[in-house]
């Protein structure tokens, strides 16, 4: 018998149609004989709302409490109506939902009350998506007549350390739980419907795995569990050769290694939380993307053996929009020690995420590529710190520009790929502002301005043929 765990993304549980489409979805798979364990996000959008509600309490803004808890009330009660016929079920969730939103509600007056905001008091208000939308899951495969039961992140055994926003899962410990709680269910024929994204300390304190962490929920599991497979359901047919937006003639990409997956998710392509593939990678645990509304299409199968050898380097591209280039020059950086590291120092303790670095070895100036709207706070900082101090001369930035990037298994070691890559701009007449690579040669990035984006794009994919992956 194949066991699968199921992973249901906030679109695919947005509304109570969407909740009974999933039902159905998880109903089929337990007909045909597979074990099913279910991962579900919160539905689509509360936890942007949960994190908003979170800083106006600390601002003390009790009106704005008061009716985003009539909002949690209605969108959660309005799913409740659509997703579940039966109505002793119905009342039961209605119950509960109000039970959790005055929780919710206490939460946040709370942090009104002393007006400050901590990652751990953030945790836990953002944790209320989920132990919204699992309940209702589990509700809606009751109302089928399937036995569930629905369960948070950290009644399902997973345990992390207190780094809270991004906390790490405590390996030995959350695998040990996860079985000894999950798999007595499973031998019932009782389908668990787990909370994704949340969990808790060793002394039980709530925490969340950093945002898109329902993924790295279900991996987990999966890998506790040692499942066949593991299917992160959400609203496109797979990971594709590029945007279908920008590239109408994309195509779907049947398989990836992980590696590849890695890359994709790093390139903000809607695949999966980058932690997310570490514990399939351990266990060797199959993931496939698959879409809720066109459950029929198998979607991408992401593992370690690939059965298509596809010859060519170049597997998909991507373009990073909403970005800005940050140009520090200065001879006072040549064969200084530390210079760099001052820049990158500053940006760190700043909150700054750089997503992309090159420097050449001149050494007398580098560049960097980070969100663009953070460029207004990271300029003034770097220009206050940097600036007369004879290290630095100039500090210069772009914020008309974005970044492509060509990702594929087969490019490292492969001769001609950079030149194919950037002869190809060149015959569509892209100027090139900004290259690395790095040496897992996996793939190779570069900034062009945002008006060239979408022929840079198009350009890799005629010059690789990946219409016709
Ligand atoms: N609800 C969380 C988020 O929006 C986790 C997830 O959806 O995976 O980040
Ligand atoms: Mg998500």
């Amino acid at each position: 018998m194949n066991r699968i765990v199921m992973k249901f993304g906030g679109t695919a549980v947005a509304t109570g149609e969407n909740i009974r489409n999933v039902a159905c979805i998880i109903g089929d798979t337990v007909k045909q004989g597979c074990e099913a364990v279910v991962v579900v996000s919160a539905l689509d959008g509360v936890t942007d709302e949960l994190s908003e509600a979170a800083e106006q309490a600390k601002k003390e803004k009790k009106d704005y409490i008061q009716a985003f808890k009539k909002r949690m009330l209605d969108r959660h009660g309005d799913a409740v109506d659509k997703a579940i016929k039966n109505p002793r079920l119905r009342k039961e969730l209605e119950d509960e939902i109000k039970k959790t939103v005055d929780e919710l509600e206490k939460v946040l007056t709370g942090i009104c009350y002393v007006g400050e905001l901590t990652p751990k008091s953030k945790d836990y208000v953002l944790s209320f998506g989920e132990r919204l939308s699992a309940p209702l899951v589990c509700g809606a495969l009751r109302d089928m007549k399937l036995e569930s039961q629905s369960l948070t992140g950290k009644e399902a055994g997973i345990v992390t350390n207190s780094d809270f926003g991004d906390a790490n899962p405590l390996l030995n410990v959350t695998t040990h739980q996860l079985k000894e709680r999950l798999e007595p269910l499973l031998e019932k024929r009782v389908i668990p419907v787990v909370s994704g994204y949340i969990a808790a300390t060793q002394d039980g304190v709530v925490t969340t795995l950093g945002r898109g962490g329902s993924d790295y929920t279900a991996t987990l599991i999966a890998a506790a569990l040692r499942a066949d497979e593991v299917w992160i359901w959400t609203d496109v047919d797979g990971i594709m050769t590029a945007d279908p937006k920008i590239i109408p003639s994309a195509k779907l990409l049947p398989e990836l290694s992980y590696q590849e997956a890695a890359e994709m998710a790093i390139f903000g392509a809607k695949a999966m939380h980058p932690r997310a593939l570490e514990p399939l990678m351990r266990e060797n645990v199959p993931a496939r993307i698959r879409n809720v509304f066109n459950p029929k299409n198998p979607g991408t199968l992401i593992s370690s053996e690939q059965t298509v050898k596809r010859r060519d380097a170049v597997k998909a591209v991507a373009l990073i929009k909403d970005v800005a280039l940050i140009n520090i020059s200065g001879a006072g950086m040549v064969g200084a020690p530390g210079s760099y590291a001052r820049i990158f120092d500053l940006l760190g303790k700043n909150g700054i995420n750089v997503m992309m670095i090159s420097a050449a070895v001149s050494e007398a100036n580098i560049s960097f590529v980070i969100h663009r709207n953070l460029l207004g706070r990271a300029l003034s900082i770097l220009e206050i710190a940097l600036l007369g101090k004879g290290l630095v001369s100039d500090v210069a930035a772009e914020d008309d520009v974005c970044v492509v990037a060509a990702m594929g298994a087969n490019m490292k070691g492969t001769l001609g790929v950079a030149s194919r890559v950037f002869s190809a701009q060149a015959r569509s007449g892209v100027n090139i502002r900004m290259i690395a690579q790095g040496s897992s040669e996996l793939n190779i990035s570069f900034v062009v301005k945002e008006k060239d984006g979408k022929a840079a794009v198009q350009a890799i994919h005629d010059e690789f043929k990946l219409d016709k992956i």
